[in-house]
């Protein structure tokens, strides 16, 4: 695991191995310029993972004056569809980058098809007649050779008439595959006459019902990248075996050599970023949608208040490492911390109210206090904090027994209300039950900000005028799942046994009335609280509100 630790030290980076194999083909004049892609299959959301690959793809590209193509890997017609085409787009836009060129690798199905016959025509290509089973018989194992096919000799006349019945219709699904010819004992699993197409009926969310051949992503992949000219082709290290393959059909068919280059896929502490398991958290309503706050994806990292900085600066503390690895969730709340601590406006909300009255107050007196929206800002605009008579804190900023360094209220002590006077608590009402209704001071007017010498208590609390306050959904968030490695989970759990049941806690909170003029477009930060942004769930008299982080990491010791 690597430690989020001190994380924002200034550092020259050196470069890491893919900018390093670049600069080496830039200087050795093997490319004018760099072209790489950023290939998803439109079967889901893009996640954090994804938002990785994008940042690495597009930033390269960016680094060395090149350009990033989007293409859909659209071969597998079951599980595709225009929604996630539409959100991937929205998606990457919203992240800061924009592709050259839009493709889809169903774009390529003709030439991908004449390619096959060509293939079929050098003999590297055959129908096979076995089903599914007798083939991954016939493939043998790690330690032992696979067997031939008993259609492997076919002729080339006869593998070309049953490839274009194949295309035409003629078989049923499952009833014959392409496969390349090249060599049943190659220790190689993959070069042991891997699939090129399977027949599947189905609709294609782009072709329609035009194909009812489809190829295989081995045989499709490294073409699409060598027909758009690909220099860099960049995917993550559990497609290192695929690369032989992926050079071996460029090679054959003589085509722009595009390369392979493997790194490490992302993965995060407390969380799941499979998109068929994200997929079953959404359809199952384990969560509200593929925009829940608690959800990994670009879109739910968004609604929680994540800005596209926040995920580009991740990315590059992230690195590009050669061996899998888990990132500490912690480092993705750093980095939107960094981020919003500088830009954020600032206003005073109460999570948990408990009634402050000032018993020595001019009564139905109201007094304006003038606070900067961003303390980093000091000069720049400010909001009006109305204060009266009465007030709420939060009701753990106040202890009637409290322990050792509690520096908030306490029965007789002293605390400054943030931006305004100091109090005193004189007196503690309580209800029948023992709970604390009302907590009963007096202020001392000369502690006001600016009005004389500063006298300084050791705590300071926020609060709101009862009389002002806007009431306010608050949505309060924890990890989604409770085990830190989600892919090493005991054999035999499902990874959903490991759903945090208090993920998600909504209260009633009350905000000074500022807040709701906050035009900012980003998460504001409630003092002393954390981050928090608006939520689409918002209606005028009730707006929501979802945290996005806290102002500390809670786990660091
Ligand atoms: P998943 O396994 O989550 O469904 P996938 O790899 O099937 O993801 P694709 O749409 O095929 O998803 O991925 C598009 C690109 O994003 C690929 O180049 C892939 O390598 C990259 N990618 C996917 N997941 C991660 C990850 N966790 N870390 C880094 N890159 C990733
Ligand atoms: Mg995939």
């Amino acid at each position: 695991m690597e430690e989020a630790k001190n994380p924002g030290a200034p550092q020259e980076r050196q470069l890491n191995f893919i900018e390093e194999i670049i600069e080496n083909d830039l200087a050795a004049g093997k490319y004018e310029s760099i072209l790489t892609r950023f290939p998803p299959e439109p079967n889901g959301y893009l996640h954090i993972g994804h938002a990785k690959s994008i940042c690495l793809n597009f930033g390269l590209a960016q680094k060395y004056g090149g350009k990033t193509n989007l293409r859909f890997d659209d071969t597998n017609p079951s599980k595709e569809d225009v929604e996630y085409v539409d959100s991937i787009k929205e998606d990457i836009r919203w992240l800061g980058f924009q592709w050259a060129n839009e493709f889809y690798a169903s774009d390529y199905f003709e030439q991908l098809y004449i390619w096959a016959e060509e293939l079929i025509k050098k003999g590297l290509a055959y129908v096979d007649d076995q089903t599914q089973e007798e083939i991954r018989r016939g493939r043998g194992t790690v330690g032992q050779p696979g067997t031939e096919s008993p259609y492997r000799n076919r002729s080339v006349e006869e593998n070309l008439t049953l490839f274009r019945m194949m295309r035409e219709g003629k078989f049923r699904e499952g009833e014959k595959v392409l496969r390349a010819k090249i060599d049943m004992a190659h220790p190689n699993m993959l070069f042991r006459d891997p699939l090129m197409y399977r027949i599947i009926y189905a609709h294609h969310h782009r072709t329609g019902d035009k194909w009812c051949i489809y190829p295989m992503y081995d045989y499709a992949h490294g073409q699409s990248d060598s027909l758009e000219g690909i220099t860099h082709s960049i995917c993550t290290l559990e497609f290192d075996v695929h690369r032989p393959l992926y050079d071996w059909f460029i090679e054959k068919l003589g085509i722009f050599p595009s390369h392979q280059y493997e790194f490490a896929r992302l993965n995060l502490t407390y969380t799941v970023m499979s998109k068929r398991k994200l997929l079953e958290l959404v359809k199952n309503n384990y969560v509200s949608g593929w925009d829940d706050p608690r959800m990994p994806t670009i879109c739910g990292l968004r609604r929680r208040g994540y800005t596209p900085e926040s995920i580009r600066l991740f990315a590059e503390k992230v690195g590009v490492a050669k061996r899998d690895n888990t990132i500490d969730l912690s480092l993705l709340e750093w980095c939107v911390r960094e981020d919003l601590n500088k830009r954020s406006n600032r206003y005073m909300a109460v999570l948990d109210p408990v009634k402050l009255v000032i018993t020595n107050w001019e009564e139905g007196k109201m007094e304006i206090f003038n606070a900067p929206l961003n303390p980093a800002d000091p000069d720049g605009a400010r909001r009006a904090v109305p204060f009266t008579e009465e007030l709420y804190i939060e009701r753990d900023d106040f202890m009637e027994d409290p322990p050792k360094k509690y520096f908030r209220l306490r029965p007789g002590g002293e605390v400054r209300l943030k931006y305004s006077y100091i109090v005193k608590c004189e007196e503690v009402i309580k209800d029948p039950e023992g709970n604390i209704t009302e907590i009963r001071c007096t202020y001392d007017p000369d502690s006001k900000p600016g009005a004389g010498p500063w006298r300084s208590v050791k705590g300071t609390i926020h609060w709101v005028s009862k009389d002002h306050a806007k009431p306010v959904e608050a949505r309060l968030f924890d990890r989604l799942f409770t085990e830190a490695y989600m892919d090493s989970i005991p054999e035999g759990s499902d990874y959903k046994d490991f759903l945090n049941p208090d993920s998600l806690k909504v209260t009633e909170a009350l905000a000074e009335p500022a807040l709701l003029e906050d035009t900012s477009g980003i998460a504001v930060q409630f003092e002393r609280l954390g981050y928090f942004v608006k939520d689409p769930d918002s209606v005028p008299d009730k707006p929501v509100f979802n945290k996005t982080v806290g102002l500390k990491d809670p786990f660091k010791k």
